[in-house]
């Protein structure tokens, strides 16, 4: 595995693997990898002749006072990881290597990034959009892999890469979990052992929503009270962002559900702040 930090070289060699006909996969990620990275790169590895994984902390996706400077990282695990998993190339740039003083370009989808995530991050998904298209411009991938954990970023993602007509297959993967439930995140890492120890209550309050909902009950506004209820009782220390029912593809409000729909949530716990969702398939 070659170790690259300086986007045109890493634009060079992909450029000639694709003159040679081979093809590349892409795995962005921001590092300190855990079982859901590794899922990606497990999933992208026997799809491509070359698999390149990028760790880039991408600073204009962060608000002014979000953790872009405490983000939890370990370079040279990541390195060894990425390596054990089939990446050919690690791609871990400096910020300055990837954004000119100068840079005034944004890639935006402004429908599908205003609910959710986007009513407290309201710059978040502008930064995913502009560096993950960095990213295909720098690899020029045939396939790249994103994960359901993030499912308003891989929605968005999915649409910019329709309305761009940029040449990539874009694949979704599932949620990797721990054992009790609690969807792996580099994040979590932020969690005292007492706040660890509750975070579950969120996964199940999601699942019992969905067993709500398949149940019969179509009202989106009682099954958010519902997932709201379970989560206070649950999950006492922490505090919901937002707990939202929304259409899977367009991230529109849901108010009476009648077809598949996405349980989303976000919570404050301590210095995390945690998502999770649930598809449920009606
Ligand atoms: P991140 O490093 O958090 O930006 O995540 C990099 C990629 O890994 C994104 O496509 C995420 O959606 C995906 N990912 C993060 N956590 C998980 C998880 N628990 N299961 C599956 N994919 C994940």
């Amino acid at each position: 595995m070659r170790k690259i930090t300086d986007p045109k070289e890493l634009q060079e060699l992909c450029l000639e693997w694709r003159r040679q006909g081979m093809s590349i996969g892409l795995v962005p990620t921001m590092g300190f990898f855990h079982a859901g990275h590794l899922s990606l790169m497990d999933h992208v590895h026997p799809l491509c002749d070359r698999m390149v994984v990028t760790l880039f902390v991408n600073p204009t996706q962060f608000g002014p006072s979000e953790d872009l400077n405490s983000y939890p990282h370990d370079l040279e695990n990541d390195a060894r990881l990425a390596e054990k998993h089939g990446a050919d190339i690690l791609f871990a740039p400096e910020a300055d290597a990837m954004y000119n003083p100068d840079h005034a370009t944004w890639v935006q989808v402004p429908e599908l990034a205003r609910g959710l995530c986007g009513r407290t991050r309201p710059d978040h998904f502008q930064g995913v959009c502009t560096v993950v298209t960095k990213l295909f411009m720098l690899t020029q991938p045939t396939l790249a892999a994103f994960g359901q954990k993030d499912w308003q970023q891989l929605a968005i993602i999915r649409r910019m890469v329709q309305d761009l007509n940029i040449p990539v297959e874009i694949h979704g993967r599932p949620i990797v979990r721990e054992a009790d439930g609690l969807a792996m995140s580099s994040r979590n890492a932020y969690l005292t052992e007492e706040e660890r120890a509750c975070a579950p209550g969120i996964h199940a309050a999601l699942k019992a929503a969905e067993k709500l909902v398949l149940e019969g009950e179509c009202n989106a506004e009682t099954v958010k009270n519902f997932i709201r209820t379970r989560i206070t009782e649950s999950v006492p220390m922490g505090r919901a962002d937002y707990i939202e029912l929304v259409t899977p593809d367009g991230i529109k409000p849901v108010e009476s559900i009648s077809g598949p729909v996405l349980a989303a949530v976000a919570v404050y716990m301590g210095k995390a702040r945690l998502i999770d969702n649930q598809y449920i398939e009606v």
